[in-house]
């Protein structure tokens, strides 16, 4: 890309700056955002805050592609963000940019097309994707560090080195907050385990109910709440919370809608419809026992049971 550009400014620093309070960096009129992760939906909603009249991301490949959330995009184009997908920046002329159209190929990639088009900007701020910075962990016997700056784990999130394990957006993986949160608690469990001298066995997964053992009659229509949002005048206005989180009345009501698919939730059906009292409850949270000496195979209990908690195997001899 060549340059003899306005001013450029790194998506971190922004965010980074605006988080600690510091001063607002000046971003002009119009602000071109490069990149298609959280980082660049995140900047470009940023600048139209600060009260920039034009906020514009340029992506490389398309909405199907970009790694940010689909719904960042969606929330960044209601607060006015444009997002010129399928654009590579060629040359920065102080504030005329020359983007490249590009296109999809077979294989996913992004190939330029030779057709330009002129944006006009003030501001770029790259959000061109950031690594982990992981060469403190280079030197350490064992721990393998992949060209990107990941570390290599085994199943278990341990690294080459015994005892040290990673997780999070420091090893390949889809890099979100679900994701590190789900690294931590497995990483924690293998460590206890480790730590111990055992290996951490993960239960089984129970097989998955699909929606054809489950009998829908069961349960009411429950209609779902909204996540309280901001409206669409504050968001643009100032740094509220945009999706805010369920009230205590809402979480409530949404786990009530959970279907239970596959695990018993302990309603009684198979206790009350069990023609042979094969069916004996263990007590609050202990869902029950099915006693085969005086199970017949009616198959009545899978049948009935709403969430498809039962399984009916063929006896073996
Ligand atoms: C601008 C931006 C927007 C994002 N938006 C979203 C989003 O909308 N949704 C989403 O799911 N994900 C989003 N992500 C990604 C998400 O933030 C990361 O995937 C997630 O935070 C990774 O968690 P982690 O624990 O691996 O790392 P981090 O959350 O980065 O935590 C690492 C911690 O280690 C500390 N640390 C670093 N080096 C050292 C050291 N040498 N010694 C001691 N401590 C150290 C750091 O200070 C930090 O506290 C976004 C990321 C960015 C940058
Ligand atoms: S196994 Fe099914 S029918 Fe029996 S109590 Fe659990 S959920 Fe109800
Ligand atoms: S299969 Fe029939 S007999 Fe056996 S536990 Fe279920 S309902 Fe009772």
């Amino acid at each position: 890309m060549a340059h003899a550009a306005g001013k450029i400014l790194d998506a971190a620093t922004v965010l980074r700056q605006m988080e600690a309070g510091e001063e607002p960096p000046q971003l002009g009129r119009r602000v071109i955002v490069y990149g298609g992760g959280n980082t660049a939906m995140d900047a470009a909603r940023t600048a139209k805050r600060l009260g920039v009249d034009e906020a514009m991301i340029v992506y490389r490949r398309s909405r199907k592609e970009m790694p940010a959330h689909d719904f960042e995009a969606t929330e960044a184009e209601e607060e006015g963000v444009m997002i010129h997908w399928l654009r590579t920046i060629k040359q920065i002329d102080e504030t005329t940019f020359t983007v490249e159209k590009m296109e999809i190929d077979d294989t996913g990639r992004p190939q330029p097309t030779g057709e330009f088009e002129e944006l006009e900007a003030d501001t770029l701020i790259l959000a061109l994707g950031q690594d982990v910075d992981t060469s403190f962990m280079e030197n350490l016997d064992g721990v393998e560090v992949a060209r990107d700056g990941v570390v290599q784990v085994d199943p278990q999130m341990m690294t080459g080195r015994p005892g040290l394990f990673c997780g999070g957006d420091m090893v390949p993986s889809e890099r979100t907050v679900t994701v590190a949160v789900g690294h931590g608690k497995k990483a924690a469990r293998n460590i206890d385990a480790w730590l111990r001298g055992k290996t951490y066995d993960a239960p089984p997964k129970a097989e998955i109910a699909a929606f054809d053992l489950l009998n829908t009659w069961y349960y009411d229509d429950a209609p779902q709440t909204q996540q309280p949002a901001l409206d669409l005048v504050r968001r643009q206005d100032g740094f509220e919370e945009v999706l805010q989180g369920l009230t205590e009345d809402n979480a409530l009501f949404e786990a009530r809608r959970c279907l239970s698919c596959g695990n018993c939730f302990e309603c009684d059906t198979c206790y009350g419809i069990c023609p042979d009292n094969a069916v004996t409850k263990l007590g609050p949270g202990k869902r029950f026992e099915f006693k085969y000496d005086y199970c017949k195979g009616c198959g009545i209990c899978a049948e009935e049971c709403p969430c498809g908690a039962i399984r009916m195997d063929a006896e073996t001899i």
